[in-house]
Protein backbone atom coordinates (compact mmCIF):
# COMPACT_ATOMS: atom_id res chain seq x y z
CA UNK A 1 0.00 0.00 0.00
CA UNK A 2 1.44 3.34 -0.97
CA UNK A 3 1.42 6.03 1.99
CA UNK A 4 -0.16 9.14 -0.18
CA UNK A 5 2.23 11.06 1.55
CA UNK A 6 4.97 9.19 0.40
CA UNK A 7 7.10 10.75 -2.64
CA UNK A 8 6.99 8.25 -5.31
CA UNK A 9 9.46 7.90 -7.80
CA UNK A 10 8.05 6.41 -11.31
CA UNK A 11 10.92 4.17 -12.43
CA UNK A 12 11.22 1.42 -14.97
CA UNK A 13 11.99 -1.97 -13.09
CA UNK A 14 15.74 -3.40 -13.01
CA UNK A 15 14.17 -6.95 -13.67
CA UNK A 16 11.80 -5.67 -16.26
CA UNK A 17 12.55 -7.55 -19.54
CA UNK A 18 14.08 -6.41 -22.46
CA UNK A 19 11.85 -4.46 -25.52
CA UNK A 20 12.21 -4.38 -29.05
CA UNK A 21 15.25 -2.46 -29.98
CA UNK A 22 13.27 -0.23 -32.30
CA UNK A 23 10.86 0.76 -29.33
CA UNK A 24 11.54 3.71 -26.60
CA UNK A 25 10.89 2.68 -22.95
CA UNK A 26 8.12 3.87 -21.92
CA UNK A 27 8.47 4.38 -18.23
CA UNK A 28 5.15 5.31 -16.34
CA UNK A 29 1.46 6.32 -17.40
CA UNK A 30 -1.22 7.33 -14.92
CA UNK A 31 -4.35 6.38 -15.46
CA UNK A 32 -5.48 9.09 -12.59
CA UNK A 33 -4.41 12.44 -12.45
CA UNK A 34 -2.92 13.98 -9.33
CA UNK A 35 -4.53 16.52 -7.60
CA UNK A 36 -3.33 20.22 -8.42
CA UNK A 37 -0.72 21.88 -8.15
CA UNK A 38 1.39 19.01 -9.54
CA UNK A 39 5.40 18.79 -9.94
CA UNK A 40 7.12 15.97 -12.49
CA UNK A 41 11.04 15.66 -13.12
CA UNK A 42 13.39 13.95 -14.39
CA UNK A 43 15.77 11.47 -12.76
CA UNK A 44 15.95 10.78 -8.99
CA UNK A 45 17.26 14.25 -8.17
CA UNK A 46 13.56 15.38 -9.74
CA UNK A 47 12.22 13.94 -6.28
CA UNK A 48 13.64 16.17 -3.80
CA UNK A 49 13.30 19.04 -6.41
CA UNK A 50 9.60 18.29 -6.98
CA UNK A 51 9.60 18.09 -2.73
CA UNK A 52 10.61 21.43 -2.44
CA UNK A 53 8.39 22.71 -5.51
CA UNK A 54 5.27 21.58 -3.75
CA UNK A 55 6.25 23.07 -0.35
CA UNK A 56 7.07 26.49 -2.09
CA UNK A 57 3.93 26.34 -3.97
CA UNK A 58 1.78 26.04 -0.74
CA UNK A 59 2.88 29.36 -0.18
CA UNK A 60 4.26 30.74 -3.22
CA UNK A 61 3.53 31.44 -7.05
CA UNK A 62 4.49 28.66 -9.65
CA UNK A 63 6.96 29.80 -10.78
CA UNK A 64 8.64 30.58 -7.52
CA UNK A 65 7.77 26.92 -7.27
CA UNK A 66 9.71 25.94 -10.25
CA UNK A 67 12.77 27.91 -9.20
CA UNK A 68 13.85 26.90 -5.97
CA UNK A 69 12.76 23.42 -6.96
CA UNK A 70 15.45 23.46 -9.11
CA UNK A 71 17.72 25.36 -6.32
CA UNK A 72 18.14 22.21 -4.86
CA UNK A 73 19.54 20.43 -7.57
CA UNK A 74 21.33 23.39 -8.59
CA UNK A 75 23.22 23.74 -5.17
CA UNK A 76 23.68 19.53 -4.46
CA UNK A 77 27.11 19.72 -4.46
CA UNK A 78 27.07 15.97 -5.09
CA UNK A 79 24.81 16.40 -8.73
CA UNK A 80 27.80 16.39 -11.42
CA UNK A 81 25.45 17.23 -13.96
CA UNK A 82 23.78 20.51 -13.16
CA UNK A 83 24.97 23.59 -11.09
CA UNK A 84 27.89 23.79 -8.86
CA UNK A 85 30.19 20.32 -9.32
CA UNK A 86 28.98 19.83 -12.49
CA UNK A 87 31.65 18.87 -14.56
CA UNK A 88 33.28 21.58 -16.31
CA UNK A 89 33.63 22.00 -20.28
CA UNK A 90 37.22 20.83 -21.83
CA UNK A 91 38.93 23.86 -20.08
CA UNK A 92 38.11 23.37 -16.55
CA UNK A 93 35.17 25.79 -16.75
CA UNK A 94 31.75 24.79 -15.43
CA UNK A 95 29.18 26.31 -18.44
CA UNK A 96 25.72 26.03 -17.32
CA UNK A 97 22.19 26.21 -19.21
CA UNK A 98 18.93 26.71 -18.13
CA UNK A 99 15.24 28.12 -19.29
CA UNK A 100 12.17 28.69 -17.64
CA UNK A 101 8.43 28.86 -19.15
CA UNK A 102 5.31 30.47 -18.07
CA UNK A 103 2.38 29.01 -19.81
CA UNK A 104 -0.67 31.43 -18.75
CA UNK A 105 1.64 34.33 -21.23
CA UNK A 106 3.43 32.55 -23.05
CA UNK A 107 6.66 34.09 -21.80
CA UNK A 108 10.04 32.21 -21.31
CA UNK A 109 13.87 33.05 -20.24
CA UNK A 110 16.75 31.53 -20.76
CA UNK A 111 20.67 31.25 -20.71
CA UNK A 112 23.30 29.44 -21.77
CA UNK A 113 26.97 29.08 -21.06
CA UNK A 114 26.29 31.24 -18.27
CA UNK A 115 29.72 30.81 -15.38
CA UNK A 116 29.86 31.13 -12.03
CA UNK A 117 26.77 31.42 -10.84
CA UNK A 118 24.90 28.90 -8.92
CA UNK A 119 20.95 29.40 -9.96
CA UNK A 120 21.13 30.07 -13.50
CA UNK A 121 17.53 28.87 -13.27
CA UNK A 122 17.12 32.37 -11.29
CA UNK A 123 19.17 34.14 -13.97
CA UNK A 124 16.55 32.65 -16.38
CA UNK A 125 13.95 34.00 -14.69
CA UNK A 126 14.98 37.65 -14.79
CA UNK A 127 15.44 37.14 -18.17
CA UNK A 128 11.69 36.45 -18.67
CA UNK A 129 10.33 39.34 -16.41
CA UNK A 130 13.07 42.06 -16.25
CA UNK A 131 14.10 42.02 -20.06
CA UNK A 132 12.41 42.20 -23.55
CA UNK A 133 14.58 39.43 -24.52
CA UNK A 134 14.40 35.66 -24.45
CA UNK A 135 18.14 34.53 -24.06
CA UNK A 136 21.47 35.60 -22.95
CA UNK A 137 24.31 34.28 -23.58
CA UNK A 138 28.33 33.25 -21.78
CA UNK A 139 29.84 36.80 -20.40
CA UNK A 140 26.95 39.05 -20.91
CA UNK A 141 24.24 36.39 -19.28
CA UNK A 142 26.70 36.17 -15.97
CA UNK A 143 26.78 40.32 -16.51
CA UNK A 144 23.10 41.11 -16.32
CA UNK A 145 22.66 38.28 -13.85
CA UNK A 146 25.29 40.35 -11.46
CA UNK A 147 23.30 43.56 -12.33
CA UNK A 148 20.36 41.66 -10.93
CA UNK A 149 22.13 41.21 -7.71
CA UNK A 150 23.15 37.51 -8.04
CA UNK A 151 26.41 37.28 -6.65
CA UNK A 152 29.58 35.10 -8.22
CA UNK A 153 30.38 31.97 -6.97
CA UNK A 154 32.75 29.35 -7.71
CA UNK A 155 31.37 26.13 -9.61
CA UNK A 156 34.03 24.54 -9.83
CA UNK A 157 34.42 21.75 -7.20
CA UNK A 158 37.90 20.24 -5.67
CA UNK A 159 36.70 16.88 -7.03
CA UNK A 160 35.90 17.88 -10.41
CA UNK A 161 38.92 20.18 -11.16
CA UNK A 162 40.89 16.47 -10.08
CA UNK A 163 38.65 14.41 -12.40
CA UNK A 164 39.24 17.37 -15.05
CA UNK A 165 43.12 17.02 -14.67
CA UNK A 166 43.06 13.04 -14.98
CA UNK A 167 40.75 13.42 -17.78
CA UNK A 168 43.41 15.75 -19.82
CA UNK A 169 46.16 13.33 -18.76
CA UNK A 170 43.85 10.49 -20.35
CA UNK A 171 44.15 11.41 -23.57
CA UNK A 172 40.50 13.08 -23.28
CA UNK A 173 39.27 9.91 -23.40
CA UNK A 174 35.53 10.31 -22.56
CA UNK A 175 34.07 9.27 -19.28
CA UNK A 176 31.45 6.40 -18.84
CA UNK A 177 27.97 7.70 -18.88
CA UNK A 178 26.03 7.05 -15.82
CA UNK A 179 23.54 8.32 -13.65
CA UNK A 180 26.22 10.37 -12.13
CA UNK A 181 27.86 12.40 -14.66
CA UNK A 182 24.99 13.56 -16.94
CA UNK A 183 21.66 14.86 -17.24
CA UNK A 184 19.07 17.52 -16.67
CA UNK A 185 16.75 18.72 -14.15
CA UNK A 186 13.64 19.01 -16.34
CA UNK A 187 10.64 20.40 -14.14
CA UNK A 188 6.68 20.84 -15.53
CA UNK A 189 4.11 22.13 -12.81
CA UNK A 190 0.35 22.41 -13.14
CA UNK A 191 -2.02 24.44 -10.54
CA UNK A 192 -5.26 24.49 -9.62
CA UNK A 193 -6.20 26.88 -12.72
CA UNK A 194 -5.12 24.99 -15.10
CA UNK A 195 -1.79 26.95 -15.50
CA UNK A 196 1.21 25.06 -16.92
CA UNK A 197 4.69 26.05 -16.06
CA UNK A 198 8.38 24.42 -16.64
CA UNK A 199 12.09 24.78 -15.93
CA UNK A 200 15.29 23.28 -16.58
CA UNK A 201 18.81 23.43 -15.71
CA UNK A 202 21.80 21.75 -16.67
CA UNK A 203 25.79 21.64 -16.83
CA UNK A 204 25.35 19.64 -19.85
CA UNK A 205 28.03 17.19 -21.46
CA UNK A 206 30.76 16.78 -19.70
CA UNK A 207 34.15 18.30 -21.09
CA UNK A 208 32.71 20.01 -24.20
CA UNK A 209 33.97 22.32 -25.74
CA UNK A 210 33.99 25.55 -24.30
CA UNK A 211 30.74 27.11 -25.93
CA UNK A 212 28.89 24.10 -26.74
CA UNK A 213 24.85 24.27 -25.78
CA UNK A 214 22.85 21.66 -25.76
CA UNK A 215 18.93 21.55 -26.12
CA UNK A 216 18.03 22.68 -21.98
CA UNK A 217 18.06 26.59 -22.51
CA UNK A 218 16.44 26.19 -26.21
CA UNK A 219 12.78 26.48 -26.05
CA UNK A 220 10.78 23.91 -27.60
CA UNK A 221 14.14 21.66 -27.51
CA UNK A 222 14.66 20.98 -23.61
CA UNK A 223 11.47 22.33 -22.13
CA UNK A 224 8.01 23.81 -23.80
CA UNK A 225 5.03 25.15 -22.29
CA UNK A 226 1.43 25.29 -23.68
CA UNK A 227 -0.96 26.43 -21.62
CA UNK A 228 -3.83 25.09 -23.71
CA UNK A 229 -2.29 21.68 -23.91
CA UNK A 230 0.48 20.15 -21.59
CA UNK A 231 4.08 20.49 -21.22
CA UNK A 232 7.36 18.31 -22.06
CA UNK A 233 11.25 18.79 -20.85
CA UNK A 234 13.99 16.88 -22.16
CA UNK A 235 17.24 14.75 -20.91
CA UNK A 236 19.67 13.58 -22.65
CA UNK A 237 22.22 14.00 -25.62
CA UNK A 238 21.04 17.52 -26.58
CA UNK A 239 22.18 17.10 -30.03
CA UNK A 240 19.87 14.54 -30.70
CA UNK A 241 16.80 16.43 -29.22
CA UNK A 242 17.92 20.39 -30.16
CA UNK A 243 17.68 19.07 -34.16
CA UNK A 244 13.91 17.96 -33.52
CA UNK A 245 13.04 20.82 -31.47
CA UNK A 246 11.70 17.42 -29.05
CA UNK A 247 9.96 18.86 -26.72
CA UNK A 248 7.77 21.25 -29.04
CA UNK A 249 7.34 17.68 -30.75
CA UNK A 250 6.12 16.10 -27.46
CA UNK A 251 3.12 19.09 -26.62
CA UNK A 252 2.61 18.53 -30.62
CA UNK A 253 1.96 14.95 -30.26
CA UNK A 254 -0.88 15.30 -27.02
CA UNK A 255 -2.28 18.41 -29.09
CA UNK A 256 -3.17 15.34 -31.59
CA UNK A 257 -4.82 13.85 -28.79
CA UNK A 258 -2.25 11.42 -27.66
CA UNK A 259 -1.66 10.97 -23.66
CA UNK A 260 1.72 12.11 -21.75
CA UNK A 261 3.56 8.70 -22.34
CA UNK A 262 2.36 8.24 -25.62
CA UNK A 263 3.24 11.47 -27.06
CA UNK A 264 6.81 11.04 -25.52
CA UNK A 265 7.36 7.56 -27.28
CA UNK A 266 6.00 8.71 -30.34
CA UNK A 267 8.16 11.80 -30.45
CA UNK A 268 10.90 9.54 -29.64
CA UNK A 269 9.86 6.82 -32.57
CA UNK A 270 9.64 10.37 -34.89
CA UNK A 271 13.16 11.34 -33.76
CA UNK A 272 14.84 7.99 -34.43
CA UNK A 273 12.86 7.52 -37.71
CA UNK A 274 14.20 11.02 -39.15
CA UNK A 275 17.98 10.47 -38.40
CA UNK A 276 19.58 8.95 -40.85
CA UNK A 277 22.71 7.95 -38.86
CA UNK A 278 21.44 6.53 -35.54
CA UNK A 279 19.46 3.48 -34.37
CA UNK A 280 16.55 4.38 -31.40
CA UNK A 281 19.42 3.34 -28.81
CA UNK A 282 21.87 5.35 -29.97
CA UNK A 283 19.87 7.90 -29.54
CA UNK A 284 20.26 8.59 -25.20
CA UNK A 285 17.31 10.67 -25.10
CA UNK A 286 14.21 10.54 -22.78
CA UNK A 287 11.45 13.00 -22.06
CA UNK A 288 8.18 13.97 -19.53
CA UNK A 289 5.27 15.69 -20.56
CA UNK A 290 2.49 16.93 -17.97
CA UNK A 291 -1.17 17.33 -20.29
CA UNK A 292 -3.57 20.37 -18.98
CA UNK A 293 -5.95 17.47 -17.30
CA UNK A 294 -3.15 16.62 -14.99
CA UNK A 295 -1.50 13.27 -16.27
CA UNK A 296 1.65 12.78 -16.89
CA UNK A 297 4.13 10.52 -18.10
CA UNK A 298 7.42 9.64 -19.67
CA UNK A 299 9.48 7.61 -22.32
CA UNK A 300 13.01 7.62 -23.13
CA UNK A 301 16.14 5.56 -25.16
CA UNK A 302 18.78 5.92 -22.18
CA UNK A 303 20.65 2.70 -22.14
CA UNK A 304 22.96 1.16 -19.66
CA UNK A 305 20.95 2.66 -16.88
CA UNK A 306 17.71 4.25 -16.30
CA UNK A 307 15.19 6.89 -17.26
CA UNK A 308 12.75 7.75 -13.94
CA UNK A 309 11.08 10.92 -13.32
CA UNK A 310 9.53 11.85 -10.24
CA UNK A 311 5.74 12.75 -9.95
CA UNK A 312 4.22 14.34 -6.73
CA UNK A 313 1.10 16.66 -4.93
CA UNK A 314 0.74 17.88 -1.99
CA UNK A 315 -0.63 14.53 -0.78
CA UNK A 316 1.77 12.08 -2.55
CA UNK A 317 0.83 9.89 -5.91
CA UNK A 318 -2.20 8.56 -6.49
CA UNK A 319 -1.71 5.63 -8.55
CA UNK A 320 1.39 3.75 -7.81
CA UNK A 321 0.40 1.23 -10.53
CA UNK A 322 1.85 3.52 -12.65
CA UNK A 323 5.44 1.98 -11.98
CA UNK A 324 6.98 -0.16 -14.47
CA UNK A 325 4.22 -0.62 -17.05
CA UNK A 326 6.39 -1.11 -19.40
CA UNK A 327 10.01 -3.06 -20.06
CA UNK A 328 13.19 -1.58 -20.16
CA UNK A 329 14.97 -1.85 -23.28
CA UNK A 330 18.23 -3.56 -23.71
CA UNK A 331 21.60 -2.53 -22.24
CA UNK A 332 24.52 -0.92 -23.67
CA UNK A 333 23.87 1.80 -25.80
CA UNK A 334 26.50 4.83 -25.71
CA UNK A 335 26.38 8.63 -26.14
CA UNK A 336 26.64 9.33 -29.55
N1 LIG B 1 20.45 17.52 -22.38
C1 LIG B 1 21.62 17.95 -21.72
C2 LIG B 1 22.58 18.51 -22.73
O1 LIG B 1 22.73 17.93 -23.80
C3 LIG B 1 22.35 16.89 -20.92
C4 LIG B 1 21.52 15.78 -20.36
O2 LIG B 1 20.35 15.96 -20.05
O3 LIG B 1 22.07 14.67 -20.19
O4 LIG B 1 23.22 19.47 -22.44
Amino acid sequence: MIDRREFIELATSASAVACSSTQPKRVARTTQPLAKPLFVATWPFGKPACDRAVEVAGRGSMLDAIEQGIWVTEADIKNASVGIGGIPNSAGDVELDACIMSGPDHNAGSVAGIQDILHPISVARKVMEETIHVMLVGEGAKQFAISQGIPATQLLTDQQKQKWIEWQKNNHKRPEVDEDNHDTIAMLGLDEQGDLWGGCSTSGWGYKIPGRVGDSPIIGSGLYVDNAVGAAGATGVGENVMRFCGSFLVVEMMRGGANPTDACQMAVERIASMDPKRGINDLDINFIALSKNGEFGGAGTSNGFKFSFAARDESGVRDGRALSEKPIGPEGGNRK
